[in-house]
């Protein structure tokens, strides 16, 4: 049988990097690999496709009714359930189940993963936040860079770089909406505040270009992302597989569901089922990185050991969103060139630990109007004349905490193949809630501490360190090259292998380490 160098399961932003740092050795991608419907691309913004189209209701709605499921069920993020993006969620109850109590997130089985719908939010690891890590900011720095290079990443070196780090080589930051230029302007002026109240305030970094960069368009402002994918100017890494398929670098197989691996004398078999045939195929490599996210890569590993009785860990990012509003943008009118994407971010510092505690600003006016009409206490007909009025002027913070470890969160196999996910309970930190909705008054925003909302656990969609790497890994857990204890050619390239989840988004870092084991694997496979 055919053995590959190395065979990487999934195409999300670990198994993407993974393989891009693996360039130079026969690589087989093992995906399951949904894609978007090739169905004609919204082109145009939506006032304009608005006045220019008879009827939006398959796109925004969909014939299934699609973008109204938080209507009548658990609540999913609202990109994830619009018509157009819901290949990012497919199937994954059916092929990849789980069984909660307290889980609300999902799962992706599509290519390029759930970073089909992300934020875009691209934040460099500190030290600090690598605390734990068996690895520096140095084993990644010329990972983060090269990435900078190949997917671009626009923001700015400002009052948030000793969060973020100092990078010479990002793009121009996207422009602000005017709601966000006022909070930015009114920021300055009252940055001292801030500063001796442990607040800080400056432009996100995204992996959004706002100049044209490797064939990609930048970004238009057409306020989409909520219904439209694979928009050229929003990195996904759908593009790093299409290039690596282009250049001969990778084969990648979609259809393919990995169930488990066994380890040979020198090599690893992967064991798939072939969603379409239903059929068992086996696979060798020389390697094997499993990228199939967390939550699956745990599942396999779990899978492959027969193991039905381990608990292991789960970690995400609790959460808490804070509506903000300013009362002179009530009845302003709306941009016609606008963006859902973040425009600012804050860090506050726990008074306690010393830990920043990130938050990222975002408008309102990318999503559909019923996704908060019913949350409104008025009429239905008078709630929507206060949207109309109110979305010029509210936005809204959501603040990521560092994810906590506890006996109460935890991963485990059932025997029917179920996996089983509870999170522990977490009420976010008032203190610091409290002081940053002050300091938001103090500069003409209006909120309160009774308006804030805590998703739950499980939709900050960040899951991680369930087979954490450590410097002298113990069972379920990996060494600093992501190789899993106890195995001789299995590697863990997603957030599977943190050693932590600091209040930061981490699929940056999920890149650069994974480009950092793909290059390290490469490197002794030759
Ligand atoms: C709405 C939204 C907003 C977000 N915003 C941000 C943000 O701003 N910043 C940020 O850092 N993060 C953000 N995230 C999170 C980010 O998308 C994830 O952290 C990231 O995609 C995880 O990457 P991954 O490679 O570990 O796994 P995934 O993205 O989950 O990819 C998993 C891959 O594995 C494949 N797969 C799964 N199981 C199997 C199997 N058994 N066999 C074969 N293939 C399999 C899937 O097809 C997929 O290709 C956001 C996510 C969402 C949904």
């Amino acid at each position: 049988m055919d053995c590959f160098d190395a065979i990487v399961a999934g195409s999300g932003p670990g198994g993407a990097f993974a393989a891009y740092g693996l360039r130079g050795k026969r690589v087989l991608l093992l995906d399951v690999g949904y894609d978007a419907a090739a169905s004609p691309r919204l082109s145009g913004n939506v006032y304009d496709l608005r006045r220019t189209r008879d009827d939006l209701f398959p796109e925004l709605i969909g014939e299934n009714f699609e973008s109204l499921h938080n209507l009548h069920d658990r609540p999913i993020s609202l990109k994830l359930k619009s018509p157009l993006l819901s290949f990012v969620v497919r199937d994954w109850r059916s092929l990849t189940p789980i069984v909660s109590q307290t889980f609300e997130g999902v799962i992706s089985l599509a290519k390029g993963g759930l970073a089909n719908a992300w934020g875009a939010g691209v934040y460099r690891f500190t030290n600090r936040d690598l605390s734990g890590f068996p690895i520096s900011n140095d084993d990644l720095q010329s990972c983060y860079d090269e990435l900078v290079r190949h997917i671009g990443v626009s923001g700015a070196n400002d009052d948030l770089e000793p969060y973020f780090g100092r990078d010479e080589a990002l793009l121009p930051p996207l422009e602000l909406s005017p709601l966000f230029s006022d909070l930015l302007a009114r920021y300055e002026r009252a940055r001292d505040e801030f500063a001796r109240a442990g607040a800080f305030v400056g432009r996100a970094r995204l992996a959004v270009l706002t100049q044209p960069l490797n064939g990609r368009a930048a970004y238009e402002y057409e306020n989409l992302e909520f219904f439209q994918p694979h928009i050229p100017a929003i990195y996904t890494p759908s593009y790093t597989i299409d290039q690596l398929r282009s250049e001969g670098a990778i084969a990648y197989l979609s259809g393919r569901l990995v169930e488990r691996f066994q380890e040979r004398a020198g090599c690893v078999e992967v064991h798939t089922r072939n969603i379409e045939t239903n059929e068992m195929e086996v696979w060798r490599g020389r390697k094997l990185c499993l990228a199939a996210g967390t939550l699956n890569t745990a599942r396999i590993v779990l899978q492959s050991a027969g193991d039905y009785a381990t608990r292991l860990p789960v970690l995400d990012n609790p959460m808490a969103c804070i509506p903000i509003f300013s009362l002179r943008r009530i009845g302003a009118g709306l941009s016609l060139n606008d963006s859902s994407l973040a425009q600012l971010n804050c860090v506050i510092e726990d008074r306690d630990s010393g830990e920043p505690v990130q938050g990222t600003l975002y408008g309102s006016t990318g999503p559909l109007r019923s996704d908060v009409l019913f949350t409104l206490p008025l009429s239905f007909r008078s709630n929507l004349t206060l949207l109309r009025h109110v979305a010029p002027a509210g936005g809204l913070l959501m603040l990521f905490y560092p994810g906590v470890e506890s006996p109460r969160s935890y991963l485990r196999l059932s025997p029917s193949g179920e996996l089983e996910v509870e999170f522990a309970e977490c009420s976010g930190n008032p203190e610091i809630e409290g002081r940053i909705i002050r300091l938001l008054r103090r500069i003409g925003y209006l909120t309160h501490p009774a308006l804030v909302q805590r998703p739950g656990m499980g939709q900050a969609l960040h899951y991680a360190g369930s087979l954490p790497m450590r410097d002298k890994p113990g069972p379920y857990q990996t060494h600093a090259d992501g190789r899993l204890a106890g195995t001789a050619h299995v590697h863990i390239v997603d957030g599977a292998c943190f050693s932590r989840l600091p209040s930061k988004n981490l699929t940056f870092t999920i890149m650069a380490n994974a480009m950092r084991i793909g290059r390290l694997l490469a490197r002794g496979l030759s």
